[in-house]
C-alpha cells in the first residue's frame, strides 16, 4: 500500500480557545510540523520531535520561513455578486436595486451560474479561504451549480439558495410554498454529501412574507443539523423598513426569532443596529453573527460593537460579504475589522482576528473538530502564509519582535498575495504564481 502521510515543516499556528476569554488561546510552533493522513491531521507540533516519529519514506514538503495556519473560513458571502463587486452606490437599498438583482438575474443560466462559481471558487482558494457560507440566487439550478464546483474541488463549503417572495423583482420572486418545496429538494440532494453542506436561506425578513418565514423556520426544524443564513440589522433605514413590515415584533432579529430561526448553525450578517435583548437572545439560542466589516463601511452602514456583542457572548465570526465587501481576502478583512473596532472604541488584538476568521468561526458554525484548528482527526484544510511576499511586507516582518507582531502586519498588509498555498482534505488546491 502506498504511504499516504504527508508532513509539512514551517512555523505551525493554530487556536485552541478564543483568546479575548483566555490566557492559553493558542499553539504555537516557530518549527512546527504538521502531519496529514488521508486528507485528515494527524498530528501537529514541534518538528524536532514529531519529525524523529515518522515513518521513513514519509514525504517532506519544506515551508520553512512561512506559516502553516488552518484555512480561512468567510462565514457571509454571495457568489453569485462575484462580477458587481465595487459598484459605487449610496447605501444598501438602492444598490439592491441597482446592481444586485440585475445581476442575480443571470442566474438562471446554469452555464452562466457554473462559469461564475468556478471563477469565485478560484478567488476564495486564492486568498486562503477553504469554507465558507455561501448565499447563491432564488434560482435553485444556482445552488447545483455552486456544489457541482464545489465538490469536484473537495472543498467543504455551505451555501442555499435565497428565499424571497415579496418586494423584488418579479424575475427574482418564489412563492413561499415554492421556496419551501425546492429548499427541501435541496437540502435531500446536496446537505451532508460528501463536504457539502446545506443553509437555509432566506435574503432577508423584508423580502420574505410571514408565510415564507414560517416555512423556512419549519425546515429549520424538521432538518436540525442543517444551517440557517440570513441579515439582520445591516442598516437603520432597512431597520426602519423591518418595523413598519413587522411592526408586532419587538425588534429585526425577533422576527427570525419568532419564527423558530435562532438556534446553532444559524448565522445572522452584520448585526450592527441590535439592542442588549437582541444580543442576549442570540447569546442563549448560540445563534451566530458574521461581522462584515468591508461592506458595512462600503455602504456605510455602520460600526460593529466588539464589546457589547462580547459582553453578551454572541458567537462571533468574520465575513467579507462580497459584493457588498470590497474584499475576498479575510486579511483585508482584518484590516478593516480592526479600524471599526478603533472607531467603536474597541481594541482587536491580530491573535483575536485570526482565530475569528479561523476556529471562532468553525465554532459558530458547530463546526469545531471538523474544521478551523489542527486538532487530531480534523480536515486538513491549510494555508501557507508567507511573511515576505511583499517588499513591505518583507521589510516591516523582519522588524517584527512577537507573534502578535508577524500577524498584525500580515493582517494590515497582506491580502491574496501573502498566500503562497491553499489545501484542502490535504490537497494542494491553489499556489500562488510567481514570476
Ligand atoms: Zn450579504
Amino acid at each position: 500500500m502506498p504511504n499516504t502521510l504527508q508532513a509539512y515543516r514551517g512555523s505551525l499556528l493554530h487556536f485552541l480557545a478564543d483568546p479575548a476569554f483566555s490566557d492559553q488561546s493558542y499553539a504555537w510552533h516557530e518549527d512546527g510540523l504538521l502531519v496529514v493522513a488521508d486528507g485528515k491531521v494527524q498530528a501537529a507540533g514541534d518538528y524536532a520531535t514529531l519529525h524523529a516519529a515518522l515513518p521513513p519514506g514519509t514525504e517532506l514538503h519544506d515551508y520553512s520561513g512561512k506559516l502553516l495556519l488552518p484555512g480561512f473560513i468567510d462565514t457571509h458571502v454571495h457568489y453569485p455578486q462575484t462580477d458587481m463587486i465595487a459598484s459605487p452606490s449610496e447605501g444598501l437599498l438602492p444598490w439592491l436595486e441597482t446592481y444586485t438583482f440585475p445581476t442575480e438575474r443571470q442566474f438562471e443560466d446554469p452555464v452562466h451560474a457554473a462559469g461564475v462559481a468556478e471563477f469565485f471558487l478560484d478567488e476564495l482558494l486564492r486568498c486562503g479561504t477553504t469554507t465558507a457560507m455561501v448565499y447563491c440566487t432564488v434560482h435553485p439550478q444556482s445552488v447545483d451549480a455552486f456544489f457541482t464546483a464545489s465538490e469536484a474541488r473537495g472543498l467543504r463549503m455551505v451555501a442555499g439558495k435565497v428565499m424571497m417572495d415579496r418586494n423584488c423583482p418579479e424575475f427574482l420572486r418564489d412563492t413561499a410554498e415554492s421556496s419551501a418545496r425546492d429548499t427541501e429538494a435541496l437540502i435531500q440532494r446536496w446537505h451532508q454529501r460528501g463536504r457539502s453542506l446545506y443553509a437555509i436561506t432566506p435574503r432577508f425578513a423584508p423580502t420574505s412574507t410571514e408565510e415564507q418565514l414560517q416555512l423556512a423556520g419549519e425546515l429549520a426544524r424538521a432538518y436540525p443539523d442543517t444551517f440557517i443564513q440570513t441579515h439582520v440589522s445591516e442598516n437603520e433605514a432597512e431597520c426602519a423598513w423591518v418595523r413598519k413590515l413587522f411592526p408586532k415584533s419587538r425588534s429585526y432579529i425577533d422576527v427570525y426569532d419568532s419564527y423558530g430561526m435562532l438556534r446553532p448553525r444559524a448565522m445572522y450578517g452584520h448585526c450592527i443596529w441590535l439592542n442588549e435583548q437582541d444580543r442576549l437572545r442570540m447569546a442563549e439560542t448560540r445563534s451566530a453573527t458574521a461581522i462584515c466589516p468591508t461592506s458595512n463601511l462600503f455602504l456605510g452602514s455602520g460600526l460593529f460593537d466588539f464589546e457589547r456583542a462580547d459582553q453578551a457572548g454572541v458567537p462571533l465570526s468574520l465575513a467579507t460579504d462580497v459584493g457588498g465587501g470590497t474584499s475576498f481576502s479575510m486579511l483585508q478583512t482584518m484590516n478593516e475589522a480592526y479600524k471599526v473596532a478603533r472607531l467603536s472604541g474597541s481594541y482587536l488584538p491580530a491573535l483575536r482576528m485570526f482565530y475569528l476568521a479561523t476556529l471562532g468561526a468553525a465554532r459558530s458554525m458547530q463546526l469545531e473538530g471538523t474544521i478551523g484548528n489542527f486538532a487530531a482527526g480534523a480536515e486538513a484544510d491549510f494555508i501557507v502564509l508567507d511573511p515576505q511576499a511583499t517588499p513591505l511586507l518583507q521589510r516591516r516582518t523582519a522588524r517584527g519582535e512577537s507573534l502578535e507582531e508577524l500577524l498584525f502586519a500580515l493582517a494590515l498588509l497582506g491580502d491574496d498575495r501573502a498566500v503562497a498555498a491553499t489545501y484542502s482534505a490535504g490537497r494542494k488546491v491553489h499556489t500562488r504564481e510567481t514570476n
